[in-house]
């Protein structure tokens, strides 16, 4: 299958498909990354330590270094949780996604701006790619490969042509609003810190936010619940909070997948990756960790793929990664069905935060993506704590 025009294409150009073309490229292979350059991608832009190590992002894109978050109950209890030594990255989407397709490029991905359309095997098992073509003047053009990696986003274009479990996705609507952000500090907004609200009426089953950006701040919230308006919910927040009189910069909503597919490849030469594939923590709604190692796992799969022919190796990612995360992702899914449910058990939850230990876990967990083994009694402490308040709480109710 020498004779193809290209090894890999990479369906979508966002931090997970960035990444894999990257390290394709890297290793030699004939990659397209195909991006089809539509829109920022709406984000609140957090991200963990460990991936600004990990993935080498220069400190020059972070635009704001969160030193707490503060949790806010239904009673408007407010929890503050200091991140400690360390803290949390953000980033501009229309200048991060970019630059990682830019460090692509200089690895030896060709970047060509396109919207995918379609995509069918021949009889010789030669995969083809229909795409319009920005620089063609939206021309139709197609391509053959070898094989391709859909990241391409939550309700991906390459799942749903080539992935049947992929219709059952779940996801949460998240909504938000870009604001000038107010020149000083003050009670309600600080711009090292983000605030995350568990209020029932601003979202009925998962949480609103106000996360800082250096000159601008994201306001917003997420819901997978029918019918809930969420502009409505951002203009209370907005109003709560006295931002409502900042100047709004962008308004724009994305689905937030809540469960990883339970099949990423279609057994043949296709694998997804990154929201596409569903990787993203339940409860928090981080993404762009695990998008980017999802891509690098499915970049080491497809290189294994090519090299042997064997198209059961594809499996491999998804087993790798649900290893790596799959606890974690069905822990934080059980914390969203625990507590996110009504306002009682919202603020048990945010009153739960002050605790020392679980503040400790929780910052462990997030900035390093793993729990440090001799802290053990700390986890069983928490594990415990938190089955006490479950009963306390079931007991009350
Ligand atoms: C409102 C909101 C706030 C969020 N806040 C955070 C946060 O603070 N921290 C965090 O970690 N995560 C956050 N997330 C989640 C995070 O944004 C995603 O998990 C992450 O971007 C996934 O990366 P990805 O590369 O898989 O997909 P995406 O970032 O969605 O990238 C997909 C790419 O594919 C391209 N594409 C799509 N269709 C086509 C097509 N047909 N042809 C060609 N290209 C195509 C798109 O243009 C895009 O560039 C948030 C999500 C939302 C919606």
């Amino acid at each position: 299958m020498s004779n193809t025009d290209y090894d890999v294409v990479v369906i979508g150009g966002g931090p997970s498909g960035a990444s894999a073309a990257e390290q394709l490229a890297k290793q030699n292979y004939r990659v397209l990354l195909l991006e089809r350059a539509f829109r920022i991608k709406p984000c609140g832009g957090a991200i963990p330590p460990c991936l600004i190590d990990e993935f080498e992002i220069p400190e020059d894109l972070l635009v704001a270094r969160i030193r707490s978050a503060r949790m806010i109950s239904p009673t408007e209890k407010k929890v503050d949780m200091p991140v400690g030594e360390t803290f949390v990255g953000m980033v501009d989407r229309d200048v991060f996604d970019p630059w990682l397709r830019e460090r692509a490029v200089t690895a030896g991905a060709e970047l060509r701006i396109g919207a995918f359309k379609a995509l069918h095997y021949d009889d010789d098992g030669v995969l083809h790619i229909d795409f319009q073509s920005k620089e063609a003047g939206l021309e139709s053009v197609s391509v053959t490969t070898r094989s391709v990696i859909g990241a391409d986003g939550a309700r991906s274009n390459v799942a749903r042509q080539a992935i049947p479990c992929s219709k059952n996705a779940r996801w949460v609507l998240a909504y938000h609003e870009i604001v000038e952000a107010p020149a000083a500090n003050d009670e309600l907004y600080d711009g090292d810190r983000c605030d995350v609200w568990y209020q029932g009426d601003l979202s009925p089953d998962f949480y609103a936010w106000v996360f800082p950006h250096g000159r601008h701040a994201s306001i917003g919230v997420g819901s997978e619940t029918d019918g809930f308006s969420a502009r409505n919910s951002v203009a209370t927040l907005r109003a709560k909070t006295g931002l409502d009189t900042c100047q709004t910069v962008r308004r724009e909503g994305a689905p937030i997948p809540m469960k990883p597919l339970k099949r990423w490849d279609d057994g043949k030469g296709v694998l997804l990756s990154g929201d596409a594939a569903g990787v993203v923590a339940p409860a928090s709604g981080e993404g762009i960790y695990y998008a980017m190692l999802c891509g690098k796992i499915a970049a080491q799969t497809m290189d294994e793929f090519l090299q042997v022919g064997d198209a059961r190796i594809l499996g491999d990612a998804r087993r790798q990664f649900m290893k790596l995360h799959g606890k974690t992702f069905w822990a934080l899914g059980l914390l969203q069905r625990i507590w996110y449910r009504s306002d009682k058990r919202r603020e048990k939850f945010v009153s739960m935060c002050q605790d020392k230990d679980v503040q400790e876990l929780t910052w462990q967990a997030y900035t390093q993506k793993q729990l440090v083994k001799r802290r053990k009694t700390a986890h069983l402490r928490v594990a415990l704590k938190d089955i006490g308040n479950l009963i306390g709480l079931t007991r009350a109710s």
